[in-house]
């Protein structure tokens, strides 16, 4: 059970695990590593530009974790939770000036004691002209606790990666060409192709999808894939550091894991539209 006052529906992540679409499988990936005691959102940090793409509440550009998590009496005031920095602060060459707007004025103690520590750590923030960047800060989690989180991971999926890597994934069409009977031969996803490794995990629409999301989420600067093969090495043709990489590798084996699991539950159970 979660204690903490501020709302945990909100996370940099659009979605729950329970919605249906690419960013409800991102949630899963996510609670994959907290399971591990690494909150993936702690680890991506923006760097302050003009402020036109990073949360002001939401998202990790100042101290140590998100506004909303450091002040969250005053995150519930918020009336425009997901608004960007460059609507928050405005800078001139005397400084910067800062407006709200809140649901209520926070008047109670608490609340105006979170207001001044808040004015206090933004005030030294700044935007210029050029656009905002984004950062993996990987100072906190030392090489063996992603070793540990990458074996965790793998162990559940590595099964899976073998197989898909040699075309063995008990698909529809694999499953036909062994002369079992199967209903359709198409995608449970979109329904429009004959359901192939590359099929679901690559070219659906529905891949593709939360593949944008994985990339958005970890601000990396696209996956381009062509094959099943491919995503698994990824991570050799992005610039980064080794832990880095194979943080983001046990990221794309966790999703491969998932869209099989979400296949699985669609195709057995009827279960998770996307
Ligand atoms: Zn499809």
């Amino acid at each position: 059970m979660d204690n903490s006052p501020y709302n945990r529906a909100w996370s940099s992540i659009p979605g729950r695990p329970s919605f249906p679409g690419p960013w409800g499988n991102i949630c899963k990936v996510s609670r994959a590593f907290a399971n591990y005691d690494t909150d993936l959102d702690l680890l991506i940090k923006g760097v302050l530009g003009n402020g036109k793409s990073i949360r002001f509440w939401l998202d990790l550009w100042i101290g140590m974790e998100p506004l909303m998590a450091r002040f969250p009496n005053l995150f519930k005031l918020e009336s425009a939770k997901n608004y960007f920095v460059a609507d928050r602060i405005a800078s001139t060459s005397y400084g910067s000036t800062f407006t709200f707007t809140w649901n209520r004025l926070p008047t109670t103690q608490q609340k105006t004691d979170e207001y001044s520590s808040m004015l206090g750590l933004i005030d030294t923030a700044r935007l210029s002209s050029s656009g905002d960047k984004w950062c993996w800060d990987l100072d906190q989690i030392n090489s063996f606790s992603v070793k540990s989180i990458k074996k965790k991971l793998e162990a559940q999926v590595l099964f899976l990666a073998w197989r898909a890597n040699l075309e063995r994934l008990p698909t529809l069409a694999s499953l036909a060409k062994r002369n079992i009977q199967v209903p359709s031969l198409l995608c449970p996803f979109c329904g429009l192709d004959v359901e192939t490794p590359d099929h679901i995990f690559v070219s659906c629409s529905t891949a593709q999808g939360v593949w944008d999301a994985i990339s958005d989420w970890c601000r990396l600067p696209g996956i381009y894939l062509f094959g099943v093969q491919n995503i698994f090495r990824t991570p050799e043709f992005l610039h980064g550091s080794s832990k880095w990489k194979k943080i983001i590798h046990a990221i794309l084996c966790s999703t491969v894991w998932i869209l099989w699991k979400t296949r699985n539950n669609k195709i057995f159970n009827h279960k998770l539209k996307l």
